[in-house]
């Protein structure tokens, strides 16, 4: 799939669009979900454009992937949750549902989180 550079997260990306930041650096931007699915939900995304995790990892620099994910081990720290426990999850395309097509990790906690998947 093509990068769309009109999706949301590009717009929150260039400021055209506020977030409710939590965390940023040279390569990656976190900040809280519009419609969180726990008492904690935060989102984190690199700054490349970036659709899926396979397109990630073939093009972005060592860098850039290092720094995805010390960000979201970061990010667990800042919102507190990992002394409880937490998720981190990231959909990818259609089986996987994902709905904004910027890569973007999932970052759970607050609560038990239930089954890892909805059954059916
Ligand atoms: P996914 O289904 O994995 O693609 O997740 C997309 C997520 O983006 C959903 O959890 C939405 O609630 C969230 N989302 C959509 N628009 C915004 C926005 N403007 N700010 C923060 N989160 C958003």
């Amino acid at each position: 799939m093509a990068y769309d550079p009109n999706n949301i997260f590009a717009k929150i990306l260039r400021g055209e669009i506020p977030c409710k930041k939590v965390h940023e650096d040279d390569h990656t931007l976190a900040f809280h979900d519009i419609n969180p699915q726990a008492p904690v939900h935060v989102l984190v995304i690199p700054k490349g454009a970036y659709v899926s995790m396979e397109d990630f990892t073939a093009r972005a620099s060592d860098g850039e992937i290092a720094a995805l994910f010390r960000a979201v081990a970061q990010v667990a720290e800042m919102v507190g949750v990992t002394a409880e426990g937490w998720r981190m999850l990231a959909n990818v395309g259609a089986n996987g549902g994902q709905e904004v097509p910027h890569l973007h990790i999932h970052v759970f906690g607050g609560r038990r989180l239930g089954p890892m998947l909805v059954k059916g």
